[in-house]
């Protein structure tokens, strides 16, 4: 029986493919997708536990959810990392939900729900013999120009914070000629960008005898019709020289690496298990500066771990100045059960931690602010990928550098790379508009006249092949 349903996301972008291979499958069996849980008749909640907030605000979210059941009947369904984590001891929390799949079961989310209403209850959290499911989706509209791809699953590094080597296992590299294949049926359906997904891919087919992370790159950058090629998220550990060297030489990969570094503080990387110095990422940074020397760098970073002092904050404030950064998840650390630093005794208080956090956050947004508004009156070459989020008849899309550009356009550019001037900088995104009107000024055809500066850096563009500037 074909049924309505809701599936709400918490967490990274591993969950939100989850969710779309999840809808995905279920679509493909005939069931519809709503988006108002009021609306649906089964309810899935993909769940995170990275950190603590994420999974306060589940359990909130659940409560709403069991007033909804309560009224209509709805299955309720709990898929994602805290589902791992708790397995059937999530029933102490939310007795009420009918079924429960950890990250690698996902696959079976139609039986889970048919299950659940035949036999009561049903819970499955196996690993699938160390196999990763990966799902593709072969059926692209045209909202769909750019796709998750998964190339790996799980991760070794045991940071000593970090829940996810135990939620999703060790890492299992995908085969690369699947990853291939994939990519090349996203391109054939129209997907202009795809976004390589492993929780290090770095380390992709490390010690086995496919091919390596670099190589990876190399093979999809040579697939006709896909024009961007992004990945996340690396570790800088296992940044290797090979990888850096692709920014530069593979014309489709973006200018953009999401490089998490967590602390300037040697002694607390020591402590988190990163196994890198303050120094090692500066260098790193450095080596990828001067391969591409406008290559976007953004990263997450932790205040507030135990044993952090006033000098080591300081350092850690210290790098982001130096290294300015063009964006930054930044959080207070949340102790996680299961992980090493979960016995650490919690040596700043929760007040410091969270005027710690203001400080860096208002630094890092005077510089993230400073470097958009330096690209005003540049022309960058943007990805459309649809109506804008501000509402009103503006689109948006993402620089090579990932920044987002809002802009006046119309729904036939949805798809388009098209070249954009930028107007403003603003301390989230930039406001632009397309440039085909100054080029049809340029053409002697009507339209505005391009000012002179910017003509430069259009003809520079075009020239050198250079997408970005400011
Ligand atoms: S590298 Fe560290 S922080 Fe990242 S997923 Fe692995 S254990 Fe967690």
């Amino acid at each position: 029986m074909a049924m309505k349903f809701c599936i709400e996301t918490f967490g990274c972008q591993m969950n939100e493919h989850d969710s779309e291979k999840m809808a995905y499958l279920l679509a493909s069996r005939g069931h519809e997708q709503v988006f108002d849980a009021e609306e649906a008749e089964v309810v899935i909640v993909n769940t995170c536990c990275v950190r603590k907030k994420a999974e306060e605000k589940f359990y909130s979210l659940m409560g709403r959810l069991k007033r909804i059941k309560s009224k209509k009947g709805t299955i309720l369904g709990v898929t994602g990392c805290i589902a791992q984590l708790e397995k059937e001891g999530i029933l102490n929390r939310v007795p009420f939900i009918d079924f429960s799949l950890g990250p690698s079961n996902i696959g079976k989310i139609e039986t889970a729900i048919k299950n659940s209403i035949e036999k009561g209850k049903h819970f499955d959290f196996s690993e699938n013999g160390g196999a990763p499911i990966y799902i593709s989706i072969p059926d692209r509209t045209e909202r769909d120009v750019k796709a998750y791809v998964s190339i790996m699953k799980g991760c070794n590094n045991f940071c000593s914070y970090c829940i996810v080597p135990y939620v999703r296992g060790r890492e299992v590299s995908r085969r690369s000629e699947d990853i291939i294949k994939e990519v090349r049926g996203l391109a054939e359906s129209g997907v202009k960008e795809v976004t390589l997904l492993g929780q290090n891919v770095n380390s992709y087919n490390k010690g086995t005898s496919d091919m390596g992370f670099p190589e990876l790159l190399k093979a999809i950058n040579k697939i006709e019709g896909i024009e961007r090629i992004r990945f996340v998220t690396s570790h800088p550990k296992d940044l290797s020289d090979a990888l850096i060297n692709c920014f530069g030489d593979l014309e489709k990969l973006c200018e953009h690496i999401h490089l998490p570094f967590q602390s300037g503080s040697d002694k607390i990387l020591e402590s988190m298990n990163r196994g890198y110095t303050s120094e090692d990422y500066r260098r790193k940074i450095d080596l990828l500066r001067n391969r591409v020397p406008h290559i976007a760098i953004t990263a997450d970073c932790i205040v507030g771990f135990p044993g952090e002092d006033e000098q080591d904050f300081e350092k850690t404030m210290e790098l982001i100045r130096d290294v300015e950064f063009d964006g930054l998840f930044s959080f207070v650390y949340s102790p996680r059960k299961y992980t090493l630093a979960w016995s650490l005794e919690m040596t700043v208080p929760r007040e410091e931690a969270l005027s710690r956090l203001k400080v860096l956050q208002d630094t890092q947004k005077a510089i993230t602010l400073k470097k958009n508004r330096a690209m005003e009156g540049s022309v960058v070459q943007i990805l459309i990928e649809g109506k804008s989020k501000n509402g009103g008849e503006e689109y948006t899309g993402r620089t090579r550098t990932n920044k987002i550009v809002n802009l006046p356009g119309e729904r036939g550019m949805i798809g388009n790379l098209i070249d954009v001037e930028i107007l403003k900088g603003y301390a989230n995104s930039l406001k632009g508009r397309p440039v085909y009107q100054q080029m049809e000024a340029i053409d002697g055809k009507k339209g505005e006249v391009l000012p002179e500066k910017n003509m430069e850096v259009l003809h520079a563009q075009r020239n050198e092949g250079c997408r970005h500037h400011g």
